[in-house]
């Protein structure tokens, strides 16, 4: 779709900014950025082309997702998993994974990315580990997908090298060698990384977590990463299995484990970040270690409530992430965002967790996990990422507070979804994708895929 030169987003009916800044006058785009934002009353600089009137929609940055496993959409309420915790979770899941096809993770990937759209996302973060025998082109796959619907992503080059017979969780069949691991993760940053404001396709260095990679792969991960000036993703401290896992095979805590491997660093992400002590909460946040809090699967799989507030408190960017979608099991970023909200007032107290927190860890929150400045803000020279939501289905009724009514209320689907300054969702559609088509054809992916 062509865009005009200027466009004038006049009037919204409430917004969140993510900063100090009002902008019940609207906003300004112009090259794909925000040129202004404009207080109540005010008008445009200059004369803009074209006026859209957002009197009916709720104004947001675009939502930011910054953990995810697009593959697992296949997966989702796999019967021998509904009501299992992680280890079980995996180990059941792992062979059905070993079979997935290039042809597989393309319609997953576009499957996760279409609803995340839908919902408002504009940049998704995808941690992919599984390179099985003729899968060896995972992440150029999903750069396909991801250009494609138009979205920002930054993609995981993941691992696994610590297979059962090591003392790992995965099977053999599903890990690599290390040399394998570290030339595909430096191919994948030189071909397709683009570095700094405006990325569409970043790619970030991710051994899966201490229970599937040895500590080597860990170490030149991180090395290969301050070399190449990419992020650095793990899970980390998601249940207390694994907080055991590590102090029975390292002999450390799991915090302890990252600074030994050198990934202590505001270079570094976690998904999760479940079972921190106070020492560790400090300790990350002195390091400017981020988090992706992911509320849904915490509460699916009964792995335990992150210490957002505290985290956040100390220093720790915390962002938000949906993670895989057999964990969730949706990819929906404003109800995580609800979910976010709801699981974290159980800890810390309503006057504590506002809807403006909640919000801030999806949007802002999840660009600074994922070393954005140019995401997740409405703020003049920010790109163009927005998501619009309107308030007139029967769940709105009667509701006062609108941007508290998006979450309150249950919203889940955005009504214009903006990025880089190119409408990707028109009147809560996807204009470019058939999504009947899609969904047939990921249906019986997934059912050959379980079906062996
Ligand atoms: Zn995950």
């Amino acid at each position: 779709m062509t865009q005009p030169s200027r466009l004038w987003i006049k009037n919204p009916l409430d917004t969140f900014t993510g900063n100090d800044l009002d902008a019940s006058g609207g906003i300004v785009i112009e090259d794909g950025r925000i040129a202004e934002v404009l207080g109540s009353g005010r008008h445009p600089a200059v004369p803009c082309e074209q006026v859209f009137d957002a009197s009916q929609h709720v104004l947001l940055p675009g939502l930011i997702n910054s953990h995810h496993h697009f593959y697992q959409t296949l997966t989702r309420a796999w019967t021998p998993v509904v009501n299992t915790p992680l280890f079980p979770w995996l180990q059941n899941l792992y062979p059905v994974w070993a079979r997935l096809t290039p042809k597989d993770l393309e319609l997953a990937t576009k499957v996760a990315l279409a609803e995340l759209l839908l919902s408002g996302c504009t940049t998704a973060a995808d941690h992919h580990y599984l390179f099985p025998g003729g899968l060896e082109q995972a992440i150029d796959v999903q750069v396909d997908v991801v250009r494609q619907l138009g979205m920002r992503a930054t993609l995981t080059r993941g691992s696994m090298s610590l297979g059962e017979a090591e003392g790992g969780l995965p099977p053999q069949s599903t890990v690599q060698a290390p040399d394998v691991i570290l030339a595909d993760s430096e191919r994948l940053v030189r071909e397709y990384h683009e570095p700094g404001d405006g990325a569409a396709i970043q790619i970030a260095l991710a051994p899966c977590s201490p229970f599937s990679v040895t500590t080597d792969i860990m170490s030149a991960s991180a090395e290969l990463a301050r070399t190449l000036d990419v992020r650095l993703h793990t899970h980390l401290a998601e249940t207390l299995d694994e907080e055991e896992f590590c102090r029975e095979m390292f002999g450390l805590r799991t915090v302890d484990y990252l600074e030994h491997v050198g990934w202590l660093t505001d270079r570094t992400w976690l998904g999760h970040g479940i079972h921190f002590d106070d020492d560790e909460v400090a300790r990350l946040g002195a390091a400017g270690t981020a988090v992706a809090h992911c509320p849904t699967s915490n509460m699916r799989l009964a792995s335990g409530i992150a210490r957002a507030v505290e985290l956040e408190d100390a220093g720790v960017p915390v962002g938000l992430g949906v993670d895989g979608s057999a964990s969730n099991d949706a990819s929906n970023m404003i109800l995580e965002a609800r979910q976010a909200l709801y699981l974290q007032r159980l800890r810390y107290g309503a006057e504590s967790v506002t809807v403006d927190r909640a919000l801030g860890w999806a949007t802002r929150g999840s660009a600074r996990a994922l070393g954005r400045p140019d995401l997740g803000e409405l703020a003049p020279g920010k790109q163009a990422d927005l998501a619009m939501f309107r308030l007139d289905e029967l769940r709105f009724s009667g509701s006062h507070d609108p941007l508290s009514a998006l979450l309150l209320c249950g919203a889940d689907r955005a009504d214009r979804v903006m990025v880089g300054g190119a409408w990707r969702v028109v009147d809560g559609t996807l204009p470019d994708v058939d999504l009947q088509q899609l969904i047939a054809e990921h249906s019986a992916a997934a059912r050959r895929l379980v079906s062996g």
